[in-house]
């Protein structure tokens, strides 16, 4: 077995020696996923997962723009349309200036994964810019958006690609993103997903992967009989991910102790409750400003520069900021401070040796693809409403969310059980969303 993995993961590193992070995403896979080939035949002796890890298309282009002080300005643009076999490529962009190909494969590779878990019609893709949205004013905001739609149109389309946001893009980018479709189209279609309420939004949206991975790690308690009632959390980052898993963690009872950005964690042993979390939200989504503002207004909280909030005490860890912002050393400290239940918001933030710790420990602990999936999920419930020109009430949403959420945790249980009755997550999402992608790969032959 050890045989086969090594020399599929020889084969994607000669051919992507240079691209870490999606190297990282493949491994992850490979070595739940080509176990289970081996042992089913229909899968076996068919190159499918070497056909998985290949980018069905990747589109690179060039962005440029006029800042407000009359400066030209070149960025690059990408589009990674990693796989079409169930649904039409969907995921997010991310602008951020670590945007690189690596980063991106990585991302698209997992929301193939992640897409086929959700149960909707979903192909995968991924895509974004280096261009770093900090400090910019909206004006140079608005044209950048535009500039790079106005390359992405061509590429993309509500039966073809639909993106949505991610790091860097939120609602103001996902408006700007639209009106230049639209004009260039001169179609009104839901060709990006995170919409304005008023122009094809759905309700919901805005919450959906923060609360999404709090109903799911909820049901990773569940079976320990547990729940978040009396619970400290301690939550990374401080953006959509992060606030909606905190206002979800306050609603069922959780304390949450910590938030964080790139420049470090604010501590607040009294808890951050939900008045305290609307200033956050209007500091960080209104005023766009730093973390570390928030002692201003309560200066009973610490803030500590430069870290992550692994080091403080908790019993259930939310990572909902970046890739590999928590690893084996934290990992480790996590354990020794007795926490039971780590849940991932944003996409592979453990890093491999984080996760085996995890594992060792035998806690609970749910991979992004499994447990972000709520964000994606709810976008396609968008693309359902648009297609049907229908709105359906915040309840609506909120329920069919839930529900989700639990199927995909189901499916996760179904591959993931060890013999001894462990939940490993990580082989229950990564053969669960294989299963669905290969079998409509396998019907449609070799394209
Ligand atoms: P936002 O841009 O809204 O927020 C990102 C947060 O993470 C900010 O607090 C940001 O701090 C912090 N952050 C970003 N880069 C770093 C870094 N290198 N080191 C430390 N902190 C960092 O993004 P989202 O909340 O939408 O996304 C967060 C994560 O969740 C990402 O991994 C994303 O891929 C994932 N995700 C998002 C979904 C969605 O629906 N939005 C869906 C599924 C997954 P700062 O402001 O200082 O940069």
């Amino acid at each position: 077995m050890k045989s086969n993995i090594e020399a599929f993961l020889d084969l994607v590193k000669e051919r992507n020696g240079h691209e870490p992070e999606f190297l990282q995403a493949v491994e992850e896979v490979a070595e739940t996923v080509i176990p289970y080939i081996v042992e089913h035949d229909i899968y076996y002796g068919k190159n499918i997962l070497l056909r998985m890890v290949e980018p069905e298309r990747v589109i690179s282009f060039r962005v440029c723009w006029v800042d407000d002080a009359g400066e030209i300005q070149v960025n690059r643009g990408y589009r990674i349309q990693m796989n079409s076999a169930i649904g039409p490529y969907k995921g997010g962009l991310r602008f951020h200036p670590t945007v690189n190909m690596s980063i991106l494969k990585f991302l698209a590779f997992e929301q193939v994964f992640k897409n086929s878990l959700t149960t909707l019609p979903m192909g995968g893709g991924k895509g974004g810019s280096d261009f770093d949205p900090k400090g910019k004013s909206d004006n140079e905001i608005m044209r950048f958006c535009h500039a790079f739609m106005s390359e992405l149109f061509r590429h993309i389309g509500p039966n073809t690609d639909i993106p949505a946001g991610d790091i860097g893009v939120g609602a103001r980018e996902i408006g700007f993103l639209f009106g230049m479709y639209k004009k260039l189209r001169n179609e009104f279609t839901g060709v990006l997903t995170g919409k304005g309420m008023s122009w094809g939004g759905s309700l919901i949206r805005p919450e959906a992967t923060g609360y999404g991975n709090v109903y799911f790690a909820e049901k990773m308690l569940e079976t320990k009989n547990n729940s978040f009632k009396g619970k400290d959390v301690v939550i990374s980052g401080s953006g959509n991910v992060a606030q909606y898993a905190a206002e979800k963690v306050l609603q069922i009872g959780g304390k949450v102790l910590t938030l964080s950005d790139s420049s470090g964690y604010i501590y607040d042993a009294d808890g951050i409750d939900a008045e305290k979390l609307a200033f956050v939200m209007e500091l960080k989504n209104v005023k766009r400003g730093r973390i570390s503002e928030y002692l201003e207004s309560y200066p009973n909280a610490k803030f500590v520069k430069g870290k992550t909030p692994w080091e403080v005490k908790c019993d259930i860890a939310l990572p909902c900021a970046t890739q590999n912002e928590l690893n084996e050393e934290d990992a480790n400290m996590l354990l020794k401070n007795g926490c039971i239940c780590v849940s991932e918001g944003a996409n592979m933030p453990s890093t491999k040796e984080a996760i085996t710790a995890f594992h060792k420990a035998k806690i609970l602990f749910a991979p992004g693809k499994a447990s972000n999936a709520g964000g994606v999920a709810t976008s396609g419930l968008e693309m359902t409403q648009n297609s049907l020109r229908y709105k359906w009430s915040r309840e609506e949403v909120d329920n069919k969310l839930k529900d989700i959420m639990a199927d995909i945790h189901k499916s996760c249980l179904e591959y993931g059980k060890d013999d001894d009755g462990y939940v490993d997550y990580v082989k229950g999402a990564n053969i669960a969303g294989f299963v669905k992608v290969a079998d409509a790969m396998l019907a449609q032959g070799v394209v």
